[in-house]
């Protein structure tokens, strides 16, 4: 009989085997991507595909097996057996277990030389991450599939390295790359949009402000002045902006008002109007911008629904409508054709909060350090009741919608 414990033990002993050849295999691509030796190998599994990945030559297909994909199962292979080497040396009871990961490392060793040989189907059946096709699912969150492996190949090489789970691209911050990407922040004029834009160009994104001011906005980066793409649009009419929506690869929506204790129906449609409706008319909008492959995968939408989703704001018609906007988010990303992220905020200093503790461009690197983590929710505050509230908020309010609302048939 196998007790409850050595069960356990068993278990671990098997995955933590996996998963120690999984990291060693991701390191060893990030290693490839920096290391000339490693890199002359590795550079022929760049040289193989289209970017709809259909492969260019037959010929360099194989060969990029040999070179690369053997070598890497070797190196995973070495590092598995020194796991289990390790746990026989600790004298760790069922030490055996540990070769869990030599095993599953074999089982990629043999379809990378069928591979190599060209044997029929082998493609087909083991090089799931490279498949052509629609792209129906958004990258994954934890665990890699095609669209979120595309991008290493074709968005930025220099990001997106893992092969299995995602975890090291969490670490390192390669989960999402904003290189060259055209980020637009709505809300553009104000403390926390000013910030976000100087972050994002930092980040190596090419900054654009959405203002309904008729004014060019720049930034004022360490006293050098960097003006900024600045694109004018008004509540009500957000249509105008269409065409230039579909130039864009990610919309942060930032924009809101806060009409404090103030209860005149004006105030209620004025906070409703802006906090939720023109929220919403942007992102059918910009989903409306969604056509390829390639979209599914740079485009993004990023709403800031603030902590007000779970927290008194102390301001009733702010927090409502704040809601609303947080609850459709909810619904709309159950079908959502690209990720859209929530940014849970707490109150920043700024000249309409002059209380604030935290520092709009303090709150503004953890948005984009998340982001880059690919974080879907986004919770930057000093309140822990929202890190405690709100996960638990959005798994619930997500749930009881799929379960009572149907989304479009595929
Ligand atoms: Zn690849
Ligand atoms: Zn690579």
């Amino acid at each position: 009989m196998i007790s409850s414990s050595q069960l356990v033990l068993g278990s671990a002993t098997v995955l933590g085997s996996v998963f120690w050849v999984e990291l060693v295999r991701d390191i060893y691509h990030v290693l490839a991507h920096i290391w000339e030796p490693l890199n002359r190998l590795h550079i022929w599994h760049h040289k193989v595909f289209r970017r709809d990945l259909t492969v260019i030559d037959e010929d360099i297909y194989k060969k990029a097996h040999w070179y690369n994909d053997l070598p890497e199962a070797g190196v995973m292979l070495g590092f598995g057996l020194l796991f289990w080497v390790t746990l026989c040396l600790f004298q760790v009871n069922m030490a055996w277990l540990g070769l869990a990961g030599c095993l599953y490392t074999l089982s990629f060793m043999g379809a990378a030389i069928a591979r190599g040989f060209g044997v029929p189907y082998a493609e087909e059946l083991t090089d799931i991450t490279h498949r052509p096709g629609a792209f129906e699912k958004l990258p994954g969150d934890w665990f890699v599939n095609r669209p979120y492996h595309w991008r290493h190949h074709f968005d930025n090489q220099e990001a997106y390295y893992c092969g299995t789970f995602t975890l090291v691209d969490k670490v390192m911050g390669t989960a999402l790359s904003l290189k060259g990407k055209r980020v637009a922040v709505t809300g553009a004029s104000g403390t926390l949009g000013q910030a976000l834009l100087t972050e994002l160009h930092q980040a190596g994104a090419k900054a654009i402000a959405l203002t309904s001011s008729t004014q060019e906005l720049s930034l004022d980066i360490q006293g050098q002045i960097v003006p900024l793409k600045t694109l004018a649009w008004q509540v009500g009419n957000e249509a105008a902006i269409l065409e230039d929506l579909k130039k864009v690869d990610i919309l942060v929506l930032n924009h809101g008002i806060n009409v404090h204790g103030d209860r005149h129906p004006e105030a209620i449609h004025k906070s409703y109007e802006i906090n939720t409706f023109s929220q919403q008319r942007l992102i059918e909008l910009f989903l409306s911008t969604i056509t390829t492959n390639q979209d599914r995968v740079r485009k993004e939408i990023w709403v800031n629904t603030s902590e007000a989703e779970v927290n008194p704001a102390v301001s009733p018609l702010y927090e409502l409508s704040k809601r609303a906007l947080g609850d459709l988010v909810t619904l709309q990303r159950l079908d959502a054709p690209i990720v859209i992220r929530k940014l849970i905020l707490g109150p920043f200093k700024s000249p309409l909060n002059p209380l604030g503790v935290m520092s709009a461009s303090w709150i503004a690197k953890r948005i984009v350090g998340g982001a880059r983590r690919d974080f879907r929710n986004i919770i930057v505050t000093i309140n822990p009741f929202t890190y405690l509230f709100f996960p638990i908020k959005e798994f619930l309010v997500a749930n009881y919608f799929r379960l009572f609302s149907k989304g479009k048939t595929p």
